[in-house]
């Protein structure tokens, strides 16, 4: 239903930059908000989602690629790669026109639960660990321009500058969430 769709908050946001809080009850509730993240990606065509996107300041993020989808609550980096690749990213919170090669590790190791708190750990690699590591970042108020190399970050304040990000398209057609509105989650 497109009344499930999550606004998403768009860079300037303050939640941008605060740090999510760990998941602490496993229920329906968080299974609710997940799958409404899920629906929310999927619609907005985007590779991952995190908490502080939709105005929730916890540890989850949701991401999804050509074969596969799932959740991440409460996500740990165990291990990264010494390979480093350098790839285009964007984010769901910026222009889709807004995206900028980054240096990210090949692999990742990371360390999770599910929607009912059971411990997984996962290997992932390629544009796969970019997303994990990408929307890790944003649990902690972290956003990839920080990442940016220094001709690429004049060139990423420029068009903040201009105005450029002022039309960010939401998923359900409708407006931009207020600053700092929050979804609750116990
Ligand atoms: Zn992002």
């Amino acid at each position: 239903m497109t009344s499930d769709l999550l606004p998403i908050s768009t860079f300037g946001d303050p939640i941008l930059r605060e740090v999510a809080r760990p998941v602490t009850e496993f229920g329906d509730e968080l299974s609710e908000i997940l799958r409404r993240m899920h629906l929310t990606l999927a619609t907005a065509g985007g590779g991952g989602l995190a908490g502080n996107q939709v105005g929730l300041l916890r540890r989850v993020f949701v991401w999804r690629s050509d074969n596969s989808s799932g959740h991440c609550v409460n996500p740990d980096v165990l291990e990264t790669s010494d390979d480093i690749v350098f790839d285009d990213e964007g984010c769901m919170s910026f222009p889709r026109s807004f995206r900028f090669e980054l240096a990210r590790a090949r692999e990742v190791r990371v360390r999770f639960q599910d929607n009912r708190g059971t411990q997984e750990e996962l290997m992932v690699s390629g544009r796969l660990a970019r997303t994990f590591l990408h929307e890790i970042d944003h649990l902690n108020g972290i956003l990839f321009i920080d990442h940016l190399a220094a001709h690429d970050l004049a060139r990423a304040k420029a068009a903040i500058d201009q105005g450029d990000l002022d039309a960010i398209p939401q998923p359900n057609g409708g407006p931009s969430p207020v600053h700092g509105e929050r979804v609750y989650v116990p």
